[in-house]
């Protein structure tokens, strides 16, 4: 991932946020973004996703759908910080099916929560009682 990628990506998840026009305030929440996979090239929501690859309709830009999913996983993150990354979330936000792509890949390159824990916690050892 380069600068650009991620500037990009900000770019990108600005677009998930549509205007509401009986509010002025930049208030989004997850009910009212668009879900599904968008392009990383011209922002499109018209893709049509075969088992391995995603192809925009519009521009015809191909990706891996790994790709995307990480892609798209990363912009949730951004808009929604406190929420939890679960694969029910993650396959509406992408609106993908099967779920078993968001469950693999998630996997594969997000560290999951209490794995993190685990490894904050220091085995624990005797210590001899010196006082
Ligand atoms: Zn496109």
């Amino acid at each position: 991932m380069t600068e650009d990628h991620e500037k990009i990506g900000e770019m990108l998840a600005s677009l998930h946020i549509k205007e509401n026009p009986y509010q002025h305030l930049p208030v989004y929440d997850y009910k009212n973004l668009q879900k599904g996979l968008n392009c990383a090239k011209c922002a499109s929501f018209f893709f049509k996703i075969t088992h391995l690859k995603c192809q925009c309709l519009d521009c015809g830009y191909q990706e891996l759908v790994e790709k995307a999913i990480i892609r798209n996983v990363k912009q949730f993150r951004r808009l929604f910080p406190n929420e939890k990354l679960t694969t029910n979330r993650i396959a509406e936000w992408c609106q993908i099916n099967p779920k078993q792509w968001i469950q693999r890949t998630l996997k594969k390159n997000f560290i999951r929560k209490p794995a993190v824990d685990l490894l904050r916690i220091k085995p624990y050892k005797k210590s001899r009682q010196s006082r």
